[in-house]
């Protein structure tokens, strides 16, 4: 059996910006394992621009960002496998890939950073009513079809979801000569960051139903019609709202699901992210499992990917080096009032160097609005925001020097001024 002392799964940006963080740390036995041919995950398919704001403080493409962090990979001889799928992690750490030429392979870590990304919800997660012809795609697959293999996957086209792939691929399709017919979002809210509608939606004069959703799909073999209808707070829908649409293809951003597959065996606590629950080192239950990007839970920019896949390396470094004590004050940290999740969700303050992140999404959109950490009953910090909003991920950043250790739970809530 081959030994390392650090594997990462998944060399996407998350698993690569590990991975070089961990040998800037000193740490040099590192294997990364990628099923795909290539490294860089899902940037591969995301030609457009807008990546790589903070990060370089320019404005790149996907493959140009993760490009940047591949040829690091090369230059600072990071090992890993390409083609290699990783079966299974047992509870002491023995990692299973297999590929065409090793076969199964089996590797003892000391360490493990998952970083396998996440899936996209398709049609029969979200049940949509009526036939079940073909030319209903998620809309990351027709971003796939369009970007890497040069297919356009239809002329007419309806996208069920604002989410921000949904977004981009209304733009990408109407660029390549697709008429597409409108956007349909349940919640009267969009999914998507502001930017992404108005440059996707707005500039390409694409009509957005929020307060919507699929009602009907029509089409023996292939997709003829998709009728959607307006819904009240309940999500039922409301007569007389119904429009259709004559269309060839529809697009799905309803969603993306962290895959925490890996974890699925191994009593490992999965959280309100859908992502397992981490300290502040992205460790997971299982001391030495580390997670990071999209598998923990889903990120809005690649940008934080690489941030936290940062946090999760020095995370292993630490744990590898005997200075994760595990010991000292511990919080459990907890979403209140108009938070869907926090990030992480166990704190050992003693092992933090000296500043801590929380990351969290509010469950809707709002207006001059208070953030508040609490520890116990006393206030910590507290942030005024001019507007927040569910499509784009919160992070707050706290010295460890205010926290009080004289309670054991964080709470993390907003509340808006009158
Ligand atoms: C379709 C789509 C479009 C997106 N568009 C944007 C965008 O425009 N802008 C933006 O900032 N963000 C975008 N994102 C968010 C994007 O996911 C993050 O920005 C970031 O790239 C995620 O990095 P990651 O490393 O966590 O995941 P990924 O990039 O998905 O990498 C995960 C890697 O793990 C590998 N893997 C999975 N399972 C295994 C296994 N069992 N064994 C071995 N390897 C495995 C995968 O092959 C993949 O290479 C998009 C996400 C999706 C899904």
């Amino acid at each position: 059996m081959i030994k390392k002392r650090l594997v990462i799964i998944g060399g996407g940006s998350a698993g690569m910006a590990a991975a070089i963080k961990a040998y800037e740390l000193g740490e040099r036995d590192i294997l990364i394992i990628e099923k795909n041919a290539y490294l860089g995950g899902i940037l591969n398919q995301c030609i457009h621009n807008g990546f790589g704001l903070h990060e370089f403080k320019e404005e790149l493409t996907g493959p140009e960002f993760m490009t940047r962090f591949s040829k690091k990979v090369e230059e600072l001889g990071i090992p890993y496998r390409l083609n290699s799928n990783v079966l299974n992690i047992s509870n002491d750490k023995v990692v299973t890939y297999s590929n065409s030429q090793e076969g199964i392979v089996e590797v003892k870590a000391d360490a493990i950073i998952l970083s396998t990304g996440c899936y996209e919800r398709n049609a029969g997660a979200i049940q949509i009513p009526g036939d079940r012809p073909s030319g209903v795609y998620t809309a990351g697959q027709a971003q796939l079809f369009v970007n890497c293999y040069g297919y356009l996957v239809g002329k007419r086209v309806f996208i069920l979801g604002s989410g921000d792939i949904g977004l981009i691929m209304a733009r990408r399709m109407t660029l390549e000569g697709a008429k597409v017919l409108g956007v349909a979002e349940l919640m009267p809210y969009s999914a998507g960051l502001n930017r992404n509608i108005v440059q996707c939606l707005k500039d390409f004069n694409i009509p957005l139903y929020l307060s919507h959703t699929v009602k009907k799909v029509e089409g023996l073999s292939h997709l003829e019609k998709v009728t959607i209808a307006k819904v009240d707070e309940k999500m039922n829908f409301i007569e007389g709202t119904d429009i259709t649409f004559d269309v060839d293809t529809l697009l799905l951003s309803v969603g993306l699901l962290p895959n925490v597959d890996l974890f699925n065996k191994l009593p490992i606590r999965i959280s309100r992210t859908r992502g397992a629950v981490v300290n502040q080192a992205m460790e997971s239950d299982i001391r030495g499992i580390f997670a990071c990007g999209n598998v923990l839970h889903v990120h809005d920019l690649v940008d934080y990917v690489v941030e936290e896949a940062r946090e999760a390396a020095v995370g292993a470094v630490q744990y590898l080096n005997g200075e994760l004590k595990h010991e000292g004050h511990v919080y459990e940290v907890n979403p209140g009032n108009g938070i869907g999740y926090v990030v992480p969700q166990i704190v050992y303050i003693d092992d933090v160097k000296d500043k801590l992140s929380f990351k969290f999404r509010v469950r809707k959109p709002y207006k001059d609005v208070d953030i508040y950490i609490k520890e116990g009953d006393k206030v910590i910090k507290k942030i005024f925001k001019p507007a927040i909003i569910p499509s784009e991920m919160e992070i707050v950043k706290l010295d460890k020097s205010l926290f009080l250790k004289e309670a054991n739970e964080i709470s993390v809530y907003v509340e808006e001024r009158k």
